[in-house]
């Protein structure tokens, strides 16, 4: 008998403990089932149960494509389509130099992928130009965490922890959707009638405080910032601070107490339109809990998605610092990462300012060091280049990035302002992707190179607790795909690169490893042997150390062992809704991931969600005549950018002067497509939760 590989999921950062067992149709088929793992306990999602699917789907990019002469993707041997892309490179490298070049990344690539493409942009291309999607997905909360505690970890606990919470205070985040095995991890806290959750939408986790299992706070639209602060200045006006924990191991409290005073609870009321007593409750709450029994705080893309995302989320870590939580025993604050491996993604060099180990790139002592790993004088390795909307912006112009190479990203669909991305992608010179679907934006490519799944190849990835897992293999992959490893080597070659760029999974980790020792995300003492025997291991682990679960406990990473309470501001909102414009979120639907580019293609799942629906109150609807299930377009004011065309779907669920849009679709009912690549200044989050939208009924559609 054939025993099951042990797995897991490949979408989302939860990360699912999975088992893939031969399949009766054939050998290149697995039958998935949940495995016992601590962040699921057996459990997966209709996307986790589905995505054998994907595995021999019949639209799945099997050999190289190339476009010929008439406009159209050919089939074509790897020698050709590599060979083009080399030549494409030299080509605008000698006319442009090396930054008119550039890469974009994906969240969703292994460790060893991440840390190899980081390389083969600055060692074989020498270009600054790399970014990736976890840029959209949580840099703000990446900022914040390392201006507060010098160091980003996703949660810088084990999930399991949240099993004995009494009080969570999770905003901005559906996880009863997104990642719905997290659920059971809340049942404490629902049990102690604590479980607060933070969303303008009545979600299917703000259902779960129903029944005095919690509460669920509705703020106005962008007026989460103001939420927060209204908390913590009752923590401070009730002289609920911890405050011997605040003198021993924080700096900055006066200044955070002046920045909170102005928002009192009654203020805050009438800038969120949350009830002043509710706020009072919720904190008093949470200090009770953070005193006697176990409080978490937790943020999502919610409060993360705007264009002053640092800021807010600095304000949850500041009321969590106020409570005395972070490193304590008794709770602590987390983000929730999204991105299967958009925590081990930036680690490993394929953030725009990083070098492997989570190293900023203009440190002397991380280029030094990474240097020496790759062989390459130190003065050879590009200083930091864009963040990822500002590279988008860049493509195709005279001084921008003139080719692009794409892994695992699907900017067409998933980037702010769609039409802008796709009008720079048609401006370059040259374009490949690689990627084992025709995706949107590989449509647009010059080169389309097809590589492995999942369930084809070996790697780690690192989930939300950053806990290093290992990804195994279990079928065949198709026999014209390539691993991205291979990809690199061969580009590499053919571009005359110094340095090695190992084909072998577990060759390319041992190099991450060198490269990662002494930084923050330190993996040097974590082997594949040791995760094969089911070691955990949590980063940082240092060689000779047995990793580390609880981050903070002794100290944090700021030089002086202290974390930092960080002032910031805000302005009570100034924008108020008319009859016809509302302010657009984006987010996500339980059926699907991302870009849709997988989950649009499993049968189970599009017949679920087969299109995106603008979620609209009735009383919104009626004022414009909108029927459920009726056409509705979507426009931004002042903008020629084109509408969205969509159906509408009636629901008590949201606030009056907000509505809703699944990003995961293309086409005429992209969200993205009226979304604007305004950035967090700090982070370059774009703003993805508060777009003025006009929306009317599309009659006769
Ligand atoms: Fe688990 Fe996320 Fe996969 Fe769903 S998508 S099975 S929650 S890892």
């Amino acid at each position: 008998m054939t025993v099951p590989t042990s797995t897991h999921c490949p979408y989302c950062a939860l990360q699912c403990g999975m088992s893939l067992a031969p399949s009766q149709e054939g050998p290149a088929s697995v039958e998935v089932s949940g495995r016992d793992f601590p962040t699921s306990r057996g459990g997966l999602c209709r996307k986790g149960w589905t995505a054998a699917e994907l595995l021999r789907h019949p639209e799945r990019v099997t050999e190289p494509l190339v476009r010929d002469e008439g406009g159209t993707l050919r089939t074509a041997s790897w020698d050709e389509a590599l060979g083009r892309i080399a030549a494409a490179v030299r080509r605008v490298q000698a006319a442009h130099g090396p930054d008119a070049v550039g890469i974009f990344g994906g969240g969703g690539l292994t460790n060893e992928k991440a840390y190899l493409l980081g390389k083969f942009a600055r060692v074989a291309l020498g270009t600054s130009r790399i970014d990736y999607n976890g840029r959209f997905c949580m840099s703000s909360a990446a900022a914040a965490g390392n201006r507060a505690f010098g160091i980003d970890r996703g949660l810088p606990f084990p999930l399991t922890d949240l099993d004995d919470a009494d009080t969570v205070l999770l905003l901005g985040s559906n996880v009863a959707e997104t990642m719905p095995p997290f659920v059971q991890h809340l049942e404490a806290a629902r049990a102690a009638g604590g479980l607060v959750v933070v969303d303008p939408r009545r979600s299917a986790t703000a259902q779960l405080t129903d029944d005095g299992a919690g509460s669920h706070l509705a703020p106005a639209p962008h007026t989460d910032l103001i939420l927060l602060l209204g908390l913590a200045h009752v923590v401070v006006n009730d002289s609920l601070l911890d405050s011997r924990y605040l003198a021993e191991r924080t700096r900055g409290l006066e200044a955070v107490i002046l920045s909170v005073a102005p928002w009192w609870p009654e203020r805050v009321q009438g800038a969120t339109g949350v009830p002043a007593d509710l706020i009072r409750a919720t904190a008093r709450r949470l200090a009770e809990s953070a005193r006697t029994g176990s409080c978490y705080i937790l943020t999502g893309r919610g409060v993360e998605q705007h264009a002053d995302g640092t800021d807010t989320v600095t304000a949850a870590i500041n009321l969590a610092l106020l409570l005395g939580l972070p490193g304590s025993a008794r709770g602590g604050y987390g983000t929730l990462t999204g991105q299967g491996n958009g925590q081990g993604g930036r680690e490993h060099g394929q953030k725009a300012d990083q070098l492997p180990g989570y190293r900023k790139i203009t440190d002397p002592a991380a280029r030094v060091h990474l240097a020496g790993v790759w062989g390459v004088p130190e003065a050879s390795i590009p200083g930091p280049g864009l963040p990822a909307v500002e590279l988008l912006r860049t493509l195709g112009t005279d001084d921008g990035v003139r080719a692009l190479l794409v892994h695992g990203a699907n900017v067409v669909v998933s980037a702010p302002d769609a039409s802008m991305v796709r009008e720079g992608l048609r401006r370059l010179d040259f374009l490949a992707v690689c990627d084992f679907f025709l995706s949107e934006t590989a449509r647009e490519a010059d080169v389309v190179l097809p590589v492995l799944q999942w369930a084809e190849e070996e790697g780690t990835m690192t989930n939300l607790e950053g806990r290093v897992l290992r990804r195994r293999r279990a079928v065949e992959p198709p026999p014209g795909a390539r691993s991205e490893l291979w990809i690199l080597n061969r580009l590499a070659a053919l571009l005359d690169a110094p340095s090695s760029f190992p084909t072998d999974p577990e060759s390319v980790f041992e190099e991450l490893r060198a490269a990662s020792s002494g930084g923050l995300a330190d993996y040097s003492g974590i082997s594949y042997p040791m995760l094969d025997a089911g070691e955990e291991a949590y980063w940082p682990y240092p060689h000779g150390s047995r990793g580390t679960p609880r981050l903070f406990r002794e100290g944090f990473a700021h030089d002086d062992g202290r974390a930092r309470l960080v002032a910031v501001r805000a302005s009570a909102p100034s924008w108020t809704s008319t009859p016809e414009e509302f302010q657009l979120a984006t987010g996500r639907l339980l059926e699907h991931y991302q870009s849709g580019a997988q989950t649009r293609r499993v049968a189970a799942l599009t017949d679920a969600q087969p299109e995106p629906r603008l979620q609209i109150h009735p009383a919104s609807a009626a004022r414009l005549r909108i029927e459920d299930s009726g056409w509705v377009r979507v426009t931004r004011p002042g903008s020629d950018v084109p509408e969205v065309l969509c159906r509408a779907e009636l629901s008590t669920g949201i606030r009056p002067d907000t509505v809703f849009l699944p990003f995961h679709f293309p086409g005429l009912s992209a969200a993205n497509q009226v979304t604007e690549a305004r950035t967090d200044p700090i982070s370059g989050m774009p703003e993805f939760k508060t777009t003025r939208v006009l929306v009317r009924a599309a009659a006769g559609e």
